[in-house]
């Protein structure tokens, strides 16, 4: 059987830093169109674009690179704050998470905002030992966020956060952010708080 031939695919090393900026750009337009599909609850059409986006992100700047991190961190908060596609949002985390913590490529915010975004998958999966033990990942280093995702705070010291007291798995910098989070956050601490009771009794 003859073989096809195929092109390399190209690497990091195959662009100029012009190219790279500009594919960059092309790919973040591409996933701010996706973003708004998501918020317009169309996964589906969301979804491909960011299997197309991430891979040409990869070619240009490399698997491990901060701009990847990036773009597997948004593709997890789209995903998480349309509520739906979990599995997939866990794949995307791993990554961002991989990157930003494990290899602690990037700023410390973004490695805080990762570890604070996988803290609310675990909570939607209602595995709340698993929210707290990833946010608290961030104390050692007093590098937590609040659990107000749009806390306009920076990082925190776990001495400057209080727990919620329904769950005991997430952690806010005021009662003004706990109050604003609630909304989102109280199905996910009800849920929460029924698993700890039923281990607790088993
Ligand atoms: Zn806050
Ligand atoms: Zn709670």
């Amino acid at each position: 059987m003859a073989q096809r031939d195929h092109a390399p695919l190209p690497t990091p090393a195959d662009f100029t830093p012009e190219q790279r900026a500009e594919e960059i750009a092309l790919v973040r337009a591409a996933e701010e169109e996706a973003r708004e599909l998501l918020i317009h609850k169309q996964p589906g059409p969301a979804l491909r674009t960011y299997f197309a986006t991430v891979p040409r992100m990869a070619m240009a700047c490399g698997e491990d690179s901060v701009e990847v991190a990036t773009s597997w961190h948004g593709m997890a908060e789209g995903l998480i704050c349309a509520e739906g596609k979990l599995p997939v949002a866990k794949d995307a985390l791993r990554e961002a998470f991989r990157i930003r913590h494990t290899l602690g490529k990037g700023s410390r915010l973004d490695a805080a905002m990762t570890r604070e975004l996988y803290g609310m998958f675990h909570e939607l999966m209602g595995d709340g030992q698993a929210a707290k033990e990833v946010r608290m990942l961030g104390a050692a280093k007093s590098e937590m966020r609040c659990g107000f995702y749009e806390c306009p705070g920076g990082l925190f010291s776990s001495a400057q956060l209080k727990r919620c007291s329904g769950c005991g798995c997430i952690f806010y910098c005021s009662v003004e952010c706990q109050k604003k989070s609630w909304p989102h956050h109280k199905q996910c601490c009800l849920i929460v708080k029924a698993s700890l009771a039923a281990k607790s009794s088993a």
